[in-house]
């Protein structure tokens, strides 16, 4: 059962269909009313409880005394010149705002999705790290961001299709939370999102990554890499001092033939820091015959950091030599640059202001 009491009442959205069921029996009511209660909270948009009109009124007055739902507020909301990514910052109880991103994509509509506010893993190229962590997010809270996008793209006769955490936040330090999130969009009564659509993304917390082989959920597994050796690893990644590359390529290894899932390993390629011929063949010798390809991203100028993005040519090159070397490659599409889509930006601006 999930401990999140707010206000001297208990959050009753994110509760799963055993601890729905609990509640109702606490209460001395039927439990197939559980059922009723997982659908107005999660499939239609539940906000107070005395919408709901197939529940008696002395359920509700019971229900309203004990619980409250919480799925967060919609600060600001920035969508692109080309409408294609929305950016939202969302809130919680507490005052504490994490972002959300909604991309329109050709095979369907991805959102990605913070699982701490802030982050303290410290990597040189990211804006979420500047302000450290504020907290863990509860499962309920990563719920929020998600139905809250969902309900938004229901309205258009769409839904979310896929969905990343990658947003703030190192999901593999915020374990429990993140797996219970995940196992509940999994739900048929919650979102029924198959595990292939769900990717974890980490910047390679070997524990975490054993722990989650052996989960049972074959989420796919994305590793934020970003360089071809240890060295340069450890110039851009603080976690590089506690976790070797080579150990954390193995763990990915292990975790892709226990799920039969395809590790991604995401790139950021930034200039003459880790986009050199020389790299690009280290990369090879790393991941050659690996169920692996690499996600080359070139660096999303972030304001507060000092580096360049390679030239559109620097980076054919280092994709092309990956391909020709039987590593799969490929450049991602950069999405929301006028909106500032780059992780943690848009809640660096908005700290301040909260
Ligand atoms: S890239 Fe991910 S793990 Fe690294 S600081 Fe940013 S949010 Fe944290």
């Amino acid at each position: 059962m999930i401990n999140d009491s707010i206000n001297g009442k208990i959050n009753i959205f994110g509760m799963t269909i055993d601890e729905l069921r609990n509640v109702i029996s606490d209460l001395g009511e039927s439990r197939f009313r559980a059922v009723q209660l997982s659908e107005w909270l999660y499939k239609r948009g539940l906000q107070f409880f005395p919408d709901m009109n197939n529940m008696p009124k002395s359920f509700i007055e019971k229900l309203d005394k004990k619980y409250t739902i919480q799925r967060g507020e919609k600060v600001v909301q920035f969508t692109s010149g080309d409408k294609k990514t929305s950016k939202f910052l969302i809130k919680f109880h507490d005052n504490v705002a994490v972002e959300t991103v909604l991309m329109r994509q050709s095979y369907g509509n991805s959102i990605c999705i913070s699982s701490q506010a802030g982050c303290n893993m410290g990597c040189a190229f990211c804006a979420s790290t500047i302000n450290g962590m504020e907290r863990n997010l509860t499962a309920s809270e990563m719920l929020a961001q998600t139905l809250y996008i969902n309900d938004l793209l229901k309205k258009e006769g769409e839904k979310v299709d896929t969905i990343v955490i990658m947003g703030s936040g190192e999901p593999l330090i915020n374990y429990d939370n993140v797996v219970r999130f995940m196992r509940l969009i999994h739900e048929d009564y919650c979102m029924k999102l198959g595990y292939r659509n769900i990717t974890l993304s980490t910047c390679g917390i070997i524990p975490g990554i054993e722990r989650l082989t052996h989960e049972g959920i074959p989420v796919n597994l994305s590793i934020s890499l970003h360089a071809s050796n240890q060295e340069v690893r450890k110039q851009i990644m603080p976690i590089a001092n506690k976790y070797d590359i080579n150990d954390v390529v193995k763990a990915a290894e292990i975790y892709a033939s226990a799920t039969g899932r395809r590790i991604t390993y995401e790139y950021i390629l930034i200039e003459n820091v880790n986009d050199t011929v020389d790299h690009a063949k280290e990369l090879v010798n790393l991941l050659r015959g690996q169920l692996a390809s690499v996600n080359l991203i070139p660096l999303n100028p972030v304001t507060e950091r000092d580096w360049k993005q390679p030239s559109a040519g620097r980076v054919e090159f280092f994709k092309n030599y990956l391909l020709k070397n039987n590593v799969t490659a490929t450049v991602r599409k950069e999405m929301g640059q006028d909106i500032k889509a780059a992780c943690g930006q848009l809640r660096n601006r908005n700290l301040t202001s909260l």
